[in-house]
């Protein structure tokens, strides 16, 4: 029996009866990050990154029974060695090696390579057998520099300043919203943010993580949010909340916006191409440096990605979720 199997609740280590984002009830869940298809509610227990603990009794409820570790911090059960190792996707997100006397294995969760003021920057970890996202698994996929999107977006939000609109950016509530705040040009204008976003930026800054400043848009004086960036998630943006915000410009935030289609499936008139995962040469780049025998594609263009590694000598299959598929389509935020 090998160390880590597929069952139908999720990713198992039996011998330390743990089981890694699960997405049925399960006793213990080891938990990547905080994004709903990593992080499901109603598990025994949690363990998971020190970043992510007030995070996850935020989403999942706060009488959850949860437990933080650092990063690099191993936790024997029954010999099996746990460890949480930076993955550079989000604050607080963690690929998890276990490893025994005669294997070791690195889940991934979502990563992403670039490395980012607020988040710990990824770490390369070796292992024998490497499960890896796909979400952008694709040669299509390649992300320009964050400097030059970020220079983008403060030069767009300066011209409708100077325009006297307000400028709004559609960004995933948990992760590319921080990614966005922290590195835009605040001497521009004021930040505000929805309440979906504020609420996880108050969390962040009360667990001492120095994201820059923001202020939930209430009914503000028009002058002010004319000259402001109004950062929300893309679940409200054909939202009530922003019609009420007159004539604003629009604009999203997302590894998508590099696809045409999905740009123009959403209606939208500006797209940045801002991503918090991994593009088709970081996956490479991962896969190469992990020195793993086997990898396991999961979360994304699994079979393109798979098959070429496969062509490459890297021996390579498909591990399916239950959300497989679902991140392919732009309308899924978690991006
Ligand atoms: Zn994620
Ligand atoms: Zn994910």
């Amino acid at each position: 029996m090998p160390l880590i199997t597929l069952t139908p609740k999720g990713l198992f280590c039996e011998k330390a009866n743990v089981f890694i984002d699960p997405w049925r009830k399960v006793n213990k869940a080891l938990i990547t990050h905080a994004h709903s298809d990593h992080a499901r509610p109603g598990m025994g227990s949690y363990l998971s990154h020190n970043d992510s603990v007030d995070i996850l009794k935020h989403r999942l409820g706060i009488g959850i029974k949860i437990q933080g570790v650092g990063y690099n911090k191993p936790i024997t059960i029954n010999g099996v060695e746990i460890t949480f190792f930076p993955a550079g996707h989000i604050i607080g997100s963690a690929q998890i090696r276990l490893k025994d006397n005669k294997e070791c294995w690195v889940i991934s969760g979502d990563y992403n390579i670039s490395e980012d003021e607020l988040i710990e920057a990824f770490e390369p970890v070796k292992c024998d057998t490497f499960v890896t996202e796909s979400t952008f698994g694709l040669p299509v996929f390649q992300w320009p520099e964050t400097s030059e999107v970020i220079s983008d977006i403060n030069t767009w939000w300066q011209q409708n300043q100077n325009n006297n609109q307000p400028s709004i950016i559609s960004a995933y509530s948990l992760g590319k919203a921080q990614r966005v705040i922290q590195n835009i040009d605040h001497s521009i204008g004021p930040v505000f943010t929805h309440g979906a976003v504020e609420n996880v930026n108050k969390i962040f800054r009360a667990n001492g993580i120095p994201l820059k400043k923001t202020e939930r848009l209430y009914k503000n004086d028009k002058d002010i949010v004319n000259k402001s960036l109004i950062v929300c998630p893309p679940g409200a943006s054909d939202s009530m909340w922003i019609r009420n915000i007159k004539n604003h410009k629009f604009a999203f935030a997302s590894g998508w916006m590099a696809l045409r289609g999905a740009r123009r499936r959403r209606n939208t008139e500006k797209g940045f191409v801002l991503s918090d995962h991994a593009d088709w040469n970081a996956l490479n780049e991962a896969v190469k440096l992990t020195e793993a025998s086997q990898v396991y594609v999961t979360h994304g263009y699994t079979e393109t990605f798979s098959k070429w590694l496969n062509e490459n000598n890297i021996e390579s299959s498909v591990l399916k979720t239950l959300f497989e598929g679902e991140s392919l389509e732009p309308k899924n935020v978690l991006v």
